[in-house]
């Protein structure tokens, strides 16, 4: 490799995809340099999937307490009290653990770790602070950064970053928008105690899963407490005493203790100074690259949130993976993106792969759907009012599996398993030539015979 750089490459970002890309690499022989101005593991570890699951556990808790009755245990409601600041201590240090891990995983691997925020001198060079180091190649794995929606007063809202770092809960909460992050927190929220309302500008929130899945989620939440509005968005928030007011889209306001938006996350490459370099962006913002993770410019690849392709750290550690091996390893290998199974920690839980039943169709498949709604057997001793949704969507001609879909507990921990099997291809038959495991929720998948009407 060459000596006429100070390393072969040098990444900006310390995510997810940034540290497998920065790790693989040098593992193929690469001297490394990873640049991070905030915190080692990035979105996924501080803000993100780990300090969320660790929040929906906590919620969970409480469900928990309330089902112990049904099992002969007896826990007075006068008995329980719930203490935020504890949680978030608790995450708090097991979230700083695992910055000490990510870090020792580079040492390890020799990747060299420059903290601070670098922008690009050149297509080689990166300078952080006073400094410059240049590099063979350049990958920016910058991710992504909540986006607030632009009404009057956007700053008295709080983005899943601060709602990580609450210093009390509020007795009252609204959430904005009707994705991924926003019924998480409503979940979080509304089992912690808080009355919460979620606010969806459209006609039935979780865009882009499959229609009975989206349904049953609004039925499920509600009994859960959470206060579902749809084609009702936020038009302005001002402070009011202590709390705030939204004004609603319909004229009429409500009062709320905390105002939170999830509506969705912009490409962070602000003050990189990749466009002055001939890097091109796409129209959403995000860096525009081949299938390769390849810029317009030859020495500088991208990955992750960054360039738009699904926000899941899954992801983004395949990237790198793949990455890794074009830049220094073999050259070969393409990233996959068929069946990538996802999780919404909403309570109840969504686990989803493959295409919808809407997707299917729109494909032009002729499709069989296969259904089930059961109360989960959990349940029946503690007479939670909670039932779970299975569902396979299934090609009528060739009998391939080409969605599931759960509502439930432990969804994603069920659907991982199948997006092996749909994966290799498994067809109806060999999901009905599978034993189940009983008794369980997942054995479900492999005994649903009868056709949805
Ligand atoms: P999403 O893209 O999932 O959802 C954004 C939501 O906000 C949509 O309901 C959208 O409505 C709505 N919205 C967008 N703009 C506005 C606006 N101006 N006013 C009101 N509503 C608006 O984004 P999230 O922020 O929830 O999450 C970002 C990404 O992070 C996810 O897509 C996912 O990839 C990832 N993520 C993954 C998790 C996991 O794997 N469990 C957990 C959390 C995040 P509409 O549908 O009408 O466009």
């Amino acid at each position: 490799m060459s000596d006429t750089h100070d390393f072969d490459l040098i990444v900006i970002g310390a995510g997810s995809g940034g540290v497998r890309l920065a790790r693989m690499s040098a593992q193929y022989g690469a001297r490394v340099a990873v640049v991070e101005s905030r915190y080692l593991g990035g979105t996924c570890v501080n803000v993100g999937c780990v300090p969320k699951k660790l929040f929906v556990y906590g919620a969970h808790v409480g469900d928990d307490l309330e089902d112990a009755a049904g099992y002969g245990w007896q826990v007075p409601k006068e008995h329980i009290s719930f203490d935020w600041p504890t949680l978030v201590a608790n995450k708090n240090t097991e979230i700083e653990r695992l910055n000490g891990i990510y870090g020792q995983l580079l040492d390890n691997a020799g990747v060299t770790i420059i903290e601070g925020t670098a922008s690009l001198t050149d297509a080689n060079t990166v300078k952080v602070g006073e400094r410059s180091w240049t590099a063979r190649h350049i990958t920016v794995a910058t991710g992504s950064w909540p986006m607030l929606p632009d009404i009057p007063g956007k700053e008295l809202i709080l983005s899943s970053n601060e709602m990580f770092y609450l210093p009390q809960l509020p007795r009252e909460a609204v959430v904005i928008g009707g994705g991924y992050i926003a019924v998480e927190f409503a979940g979080i929220l509304a089992g912690l105690g808080v009355d919460t309302t979620l606010l969806y500008r459209g006609d039935l929130f979780m865009r882009g899963f499959d229609g009975d899945v989206r349904r049953f989620l609004v039925t499920e939440m509600e009994k859960k407490g959470v206060r579902l509005r749809f084609n009702t968005n936020a038009e302005a928030v001002e402070a009011s005493g202590s709390g705030y007011i939204v004004t609603l889209t319909d004229g009429s306001t409500m009062s709320t203790g905390l105002v939170m938006a999830a509506t969705g996350r912009q490409a962070l490459t602000e003050g990189l100074g990749l466009e002055q370099l001939g890097v091109e962006f796409t129209v959403s913002g995000h860096i525009q690259v081949d299938d390769h993770f390849q810029t317009a410019v030859p020495s500088i690849t991208a990955l992750g949130d960054v360039i738009g392709t699904p926000q899941l750290t899954p992801v983004a550690l395949g990237q790198g993976m793949v990455l890794s091996r074009r830049l220094f390893g073999d050259g070969q290998g393409d990233m996959d993106y068929s069946f990538i199974p996802t999780a919404v920690f909403c309570q109840p839980n969504i686990g989803t792969v493959g295409a919808t039943e809407e997707e299917a169709r729109d494909k032009g498949h002729r499709v069989t759907v296969f259904r089930s709604e059961f109360r989960p057997m959990k349940y029946t001793l503690s007479g939670r009012d909670e039932r779970c949704l299975m569902k396979l969507v299934v090609d009528a001609d060739t009998d391939r599996v080409l969605g599931a879909h759960m509502v439930g507990p432990d969804a994603g921990e069920i659907i991982q398993g199948l997006a092996v099997a749909m994966k290799a291809g498994a067809t109806k038959a060999h999901f009905d030539s599978t034993l189940g495991i009983h008794p369980t929720s997942a054995e479900e998948f492999v005994t649903m015979r009868t056709p949805a009407g």
